[in-house]
């Protein structure tokens, strides 16, 4: 026994209603996951076979972009566009002792994509479409300046020939890496959009979580139709930055898909599992 363990008068409490003495085991990587909604541990085959959500409470875990296109897209009827469009460092930016070159190729190695968006077209239940899905994985889904330029060429494909236009937003919003040239792409898609819209084109926007920042303040939210994941977070600034600035405590559940819907931002909640059935129908509906 020491002498601070003599005089203190805690340390039977600490133990019991400190910190958990046991650190919980990342389960991630195995073959085993936890859900951080229900904290079920779950077999992570079964999550995958289940296109990522939770079998025991239905939470949606996050896809990459790739995964996400399988899920979409009819088996093998993808055609990648615009994959040439790699990111170039305008600004020579640097932060925490990485340039932005080097962050490029960390995340490039990280999730298999040159960047934070791919697009292409493909058919969805034998409907062609014009399809862009983000990577939220890939630098938290930010839209710099290859995003925003792989997205309006996507809706350009889309105007020429006549394809709806779905586009599956998961973004931490625009790239301070590219400073203005990243606020530069929210006006760049959503002119493109209204040349979509004079045209006659069809856009449904599927708002995954997390959907934020700039992202949310352009073409996300331009959806004829917009969609969004069971308790996807959507927003444009942070909680806490709002809660700050309006100094007022924030309603439950604000900056949720439920939210969103209930507060008429939104169109519809569509579960994973149903999304490809309901793109078909919105599709055969909006271009009757
Ligand atoms: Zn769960």
């Amino acid at each position: 026994m020491t002498d601070q363990d003599a005089i203190s008068p805690f340390r039977y409490i600490s133990a019991r209603e400190g910190p958990p003495v046991r650190k919980k085991r990342d389960l991630h990587d195995g073959l085993w996951m936890r859900c951080n909604e229900c904290e079920a541990t779950l077999y992570r085959k079964a999550v995958a076979e289940n296109e990522e959500v939770c079998p025991e409470c239905g939470a949606h875990f996050r896809v990459g972009a790739r995964q996400r296109i399988a899920q979409l897209a009819d088996t093998d009827t993808f055609e990648e566009m615009f994959a040439e469009i790699v990111p170039d460092d305008p600004l020579g930016f640097a932060w925490l002792g990485q340039t932005y070159r080097q962050r490029i190729e960390k995340e490039k190695a990280k999730t298999a994509s040159a960047d934070a968006v791919i697009t292409g077209a493909a058919y969805v239940k034998g409907r062609r479409v014009a399809l862009g899905v983000m990577d939220g994985g890939f630098l938290m889904g930010s839209m710099g300046s290859v995003v925003g330029e792989k997205i309006t060429l996507l809706i350009e494909h889309a105007v020429e020939h006549q394809l709806p236009l779905i586009i599956v937003c998961m973004s931490g919003g625009a790239r301070m890496h590219e400073g203005a040239l990243s606020l530069m792409q929210m006006g760049k898609t959503a002119a493109a959009l209204k040349r979509l819209d004079d045209a006659g084109g069809v856009f449904i926007a599927v708002l995954a979580d997390p959907t934020t920042g700039g992202t949310t303040a352009s073409f996300a939210m331009l959806g004829d139709v917009i969609i969004a994941e069971p308790g996807a977070l959507i927003g444009f600034a942070g909680q806490r930055v709002i809660a700050n600035t309006i100094k007022t405590e924030l309603p439950e559940g604000f900056q949720r898909s439920e939210f969103l819907l209930a507060h008429g931002f939104i169109d519809m909640i569509v579960p994973r599992g149903q999304l490809r059935s309901e793109l078909a129908r919105l599709i055969d509906y909006c271009c009757r």
